[in-house]
């Protein structure tokens, strides 16, 4: 049967094809792409730990037979009975054996996949006790999930083991489009998603612009956030549509919906192939004024493709991914000198702004450490408030990007600076780096100092800022968490998020002109900057350099060409007056 599941737009296009659904298992598990090579050492990775589990339990039960009935009741040895029979279930073997054969999933995902199809199973059991059993599953498959911990992978790390969608396609075994569907996808899942397969992804949370939404989009395929329930409802395997301009998921479509939704996708790629022919056409506003299309990168990795889309330079490497899902073992000076100059060589000579570590709030940096102990993580310890709490880390980093330095146009960019003292702070330890370097005699390069205004306060106090920096960005998605009281990541506000309040509308455009006064560089790298329907109301405050996904570059280019800037600024006048921006700008 048909139905729609409703969440947020978060990456444009059409895709479709069968659900797989990400299992959200208490034990932290990788999702890879094995090799059909691997199939048999794989499968044997969850006979070794299910063994592993079966002796456990064989041992327990040995131990309680030694016992009376005082120390282990009755129930005890029945519950180990229940444990053992469900690890010698047949469903569990061959499900496992299924995905990891048929959809070459990694053991671990094979493993919670399964888990998820026969708990559902559970969930549809009319008896009381025996739906009660599904939390035995989960504990026995837990356990077997611990044990592989143990029995390594034979498989290299998942960043090797990425597959290309052109590889997958030529294997016999893979050959519908896979749409993913989990109840929520951290920065860290995605960015192992970044190269992969899927045609397309659905999480019950998340807001517009919350970072999994950000990665989602910067992997340029439809993404719906914020579906809730959308995990529960559809089932491994199911035909679902996820229209990402509608921010819809259909599943079990009929023929007749699934002719439209082709169609509609045919349409798509034309229009996207007659975007691509704007890849070399400098950007000019019809009344001859240049404007700046930089990207926003995650990964050094993301560069040539940036270049490939028609940017002329990086306007926010957002640093803190290279942080991300290594288990606290944090990247070294080398580590990270050699991935900046990776990026910056990767823009052929085009300038690279490296945004400083950006972690906490919803970016931890592993799903272990999701801050649960702070109420209010998006107003503790983030970003530069987590760099100068550890200088010495916060050292390294700068160290390294000024070594890339020497490799091309570097602009170094501070995140979430709202007080004076946090920039003198940052510019003192800017200077110990240099002068460490000096003393280890290590050649650096010049950097030019923009800071990102994404507090309210900053906006506030921008005289401080511009007598420190070079050049200002603005994170607009974090200005308007901030401004609206209203967290970017949480999808029941998410239609308060408001980009066109008059009051954010005011402090962005208050920043540009006092930029521009005072001759200073200014940018908008959040998600305002990459939204179409936005270009013209930036254009019009005087913006001249956008920051976005590259995927996103071709389109607000053909904004730029057929606005006239000079006709906008009295349009934007009034609407900067208005009770109600939103209703002149989208007229
Ligand atoms: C922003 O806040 O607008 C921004 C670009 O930074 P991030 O989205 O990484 O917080
Ligand atoms: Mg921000």
């Amino acid at each position: 049967m048909t139905f729609s599941v409703h969440g947020l737009p978060v990456a444009r296009g059409i895709a479709i094809g069968r659900a797989v659904l990400m299992a959200s298992s208490r034990v932290d598990v990788a999702h890879y792409f094995i090799d059909p090579g691997q199939v048999e050492s794989e499968i044997t990775r969850v006979r070794v730990g299910r063994n592993a589990v079966v002796d456990e339990i064989h041992r327990l039960q040995h131990t309680i037979a030694a016992m009376g009935p005082k120390e282990a009741p009755h129930e005890l040895a029945a519950l180990l009975d229940v444990h053992l029979m469900l690890l010698q279930d047949e469903e569990l073997i061959s499900g496992v054996k299924h995905w990891i054969s048929e959809r070459l999933y990694n053991a671990e995902w094979a493993l919670t996949t399964q888990l998820e199809a026969l708990a559902r199973q559970f969930d549809d059991m009319e008896d009381e006790y025996l739906r009660e059993r599904k939390a035995d599953l989960e504990q026995v498959a837990e356990r077997i999930l611990r044990y592989m911990k143990g029995v390594g992978s034979p498989v290299a790390p998942p960043a090797a083991r990425r597959k290309t969608q052109q590889d997958l396609l030529l294997d016999d075994s893979i050959d519908v489009p896979l749409v993913l569907i989990a109840h929520d996808l951290s920065p860290p899942d995605m960015l192992q998603f970044k190269q992969s397969v899927f045609a397309g992804f659905v999480t019950d949370v998340g807001g517009r612009t919350s970072h999994t939404a950000i990665v989602a989009r910067s992997m340029d395929i439809p993404a719906v956030v914020g579906a809730r329930g959308a995990s529960h409802l559809v089932r491994q395997d199911d035909w679902v549509i996820v229209d990402g301009d509608a921010g819809v998921m259909i599943v079990d479509p009929s023929p007749i919906i699934l002719a439209e939704y082709g169609f509609k996708q045919r349409q798509a790629e034309l229009e996207r192939g007659r975007l691509s022919r704007l890849r070399h056409t400098p950007a000019v506003t019809l009344d001859g004024q240049k404007v700046e299309l930089l990207a926003n990168i995650e990964m050094p990795e993301d560069a040539p493709g940036a270049v490939l889309a028609g940017a002329v330079g990086v306007g926010l490497f957002r640093s803190e991914f290279l942080f991300m899902g290594r288990k606290g073992d944090l990247p070294d000076e080398q580590e990270q000198y050699l991935a900046y100059r990776k990026a910056i060589e990767g823009m052929q000579g085009l300038p690279v702004t490296i945004r400083t570590v950006d972690v906490g709030a919803d970016k931890p940096l592993d799903d272990s450490l999701r801050d649960i102990a702070h109420l209010n993580p998006a107003l503790g310890l983030r970003a530069i408030r987590w760099s100068l709490a550890d200088p010495a880390m916060f050292l390294t980093q700068l160290r390294a990007i000024l070594r890339a330095a020497a490799h091309g146009q570097v602009n170094l960019l501070i995140p979430m600076l709202a007080h004076a003292s946090e920039i003198r702070q940052t510019l003192s330890l800017l200077d110990f780096a240099r002068a460490e370097l000096d003393n280890r005699g290590l050649t650096y390069g010049p950097v030019r100092l923009g800071a990102m205004i994404e507090i309210p306060a900053a906006a506030l106090t921008l005289k401080i800022f511009l007598k420190y920096f070079d050049f200002l960005s603005i994170g607009t998605n974090d200005l308007i968490q901030y401004t609206l009281a209203i967290d970017r990541a949480d999808e029941s506000v998410a239609h308060l998020y408001d980009p066109c309040h008059p009051a954010v509308l005011r402090l962005v455009s208050e920043t540009i002109a006092e930029c521009n006064r005072q001759g200073k560089g200014v940018s908008v790298c959040g998600e305002m900057a990459g939204d179409i329907t936005l270009t013209r109301l930036l254009l019009g405050m005087g913006l001249r350099s956008f920051s976005m996904h590259p995927a996103q570059i071709l389109a607000v280019k053909q904004e730029v060409l057929r606005a006239d800037a000079a006709r906008l600024v009295p349009w934007v006048e009034q609407v900067l007056e208005s009770d109600d921006p939103a209703s002149l700008i989208f007229k």
